[in-house]
């Protein structure tokens, strides 16, 4: 086995949230030890054997943290190129640059997609007021203006239901480089999470349906309420991104779902080159999570069992959600995680639960 870490390894992670986090707990149960790499003290740090806080373009410190480590891996998708590139020099970084590019901006992204013949939003590139109007007079409207880099739970995006909001909505945006997208009449979101090792094989769990509030993830329910078929070939679509980028690692896939009798029943919204909130559920559902499976696959490792014990329904704590502990923690089917952030502010993610049940199929 080539390529094999030990117990006893180090393994690097740049960032220092709470999917750092709970990456960093997956890793120390197999044995391993974790140094963390954060722009700024998180989560992560409270379980992990060493920490560095240091801004992510000072490649300096950046080569010395890879120099401790024996594999760099991520828990954001937006770690600066540069700084992988400078951990790779020393040390495997695992998921590769590859994947960061693809999933970094979104025009690239859907190329990506489009070429490896899997389905996507009708879009086009938007640079500028001239480039918006002919692409809402191409995908008419509604319409969703994204910024191409640096948007997620909703933000760095606004709807258009009219060209005459043309110019409000590139000032919205900030005037960033974007996409347009057409509205995708989809039924309901689901997400697939797909591991891939570094001998190529890969394992996806089942398919979560997942709803959000204020545009931030607030419940994965699995099994999601799609047909079986329509699950196996989201699945496939999943672990043919993987394929394409040569991934190593756990991998987010996040689709619409639009109904079983549409010529195209899934279109893929976007990638998430990490551990997922989407695929919190695993770690109480599942043999092995989500987060213990990207360790064994960024540390060569056999990739374990991604079946499923039990339904589930995993809730967010968001803000002040998570003042409801007390009574969390005395329900029987309850499984609760706390993040350990200080301060509850509006929108926060400060933990979740995931509540079980019998399994009652896929
Ligand atoms: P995103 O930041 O791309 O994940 O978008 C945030 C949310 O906006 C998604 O979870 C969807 O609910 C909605 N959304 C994004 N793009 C589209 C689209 N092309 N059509 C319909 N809804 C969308």
């Amino acid at each position: 086995m080539t390529g094999v870490l030990p117990p006893g390894s180090v393994i690097g992670i740049l960032g220092s949230g709470q999917l750092g986090r709970m990456l960093a707990v997956s890793a120390a149960e197999l044995g391993f030890r974790v140094h963390v790499f954060g722009d700024t003290s998180g989560p992560a740090f409270d379980v992990a054997a060493s920490t560095t806080v240091g801004p992510y373009e000072d490649l300096g410190a950046i080569t010395a943290f890879a120099e401790t480590v024996d594999v760099v891996t991520y828990e954001f998708e937006n770690v600066p190129l540069g700084a992988a590139a400078a951990a790779a020099a020393v040390r495997p970084v695992r998921p590769g640059a590859r994947a960061l590019e693809v999933a970094q901006d979104r025009l690239v992204e859907k190329r990506f997609l489009s070429d490896i013949g899997l389905p996507v939003a009708p879009f086009a590139n938007v640079d500028n007021l001239n480039d918006l109007e002919d692409a809402l007079a191409t995908l008419g409207t509604p319409a969703i203006l994204k910024t191409c880099r640096f948007g997620y739970d909703g933000k760095g995006q606004v709807r258009i239901t009219s060209a005459e909001e043309s110019d409000w909505a590139l000032d919205a945006i900030g005037r960033a480089p974007a996409v347009l997208e057409g509205v995708v009449p989809f039924d309901c979101e689901i997400s697939v999470l797909c591991v891939r090792g570094i001998d190529g094989r890969t394992a996806v769990y089942d398919v979560p349906l997942n709803s959000h509030k204020h545009g931030i993830l607030d419940t994965s329910t699995v099994p999601a309420p799609v047909p079986a078929e329509v699950c196996e070939k989201a699945r496939a679509m999943a672990a043919r991104v993987a394929e394409a980028l040569d991934y190593v690692g756990l991998l987010a896939v996040e689709m619409f779902y639009l109904g079983k009798d549409k010529p195209e029943p899934l279109i893929i919204n976007e990638i998430a080159p990490r551990v997922h909130n989407s695929g919190h559920w695993t770690l109480d559902a599942c043999g092995v999570s989500q987060f213990e499976n990207h360790i064994r696959a960024v540390a060569g490792w056999p990739l374990g069992s991604v079946a499923r014990h039990s339904d589930a329904v995993m809730t967010n704590l968001i803000g002040a959600d998570v003042e409801q502990w007390a009574e969390l923690a005395a329900e029987p089917q309850a499984c609760l995680h706390i993040y350990g952030k200080n301060e509850a502010r509006p929108g926060r993610k400060m933990g979740h639960v995931t509540r079980l049940s019998t399994l009652s199929g896929k």
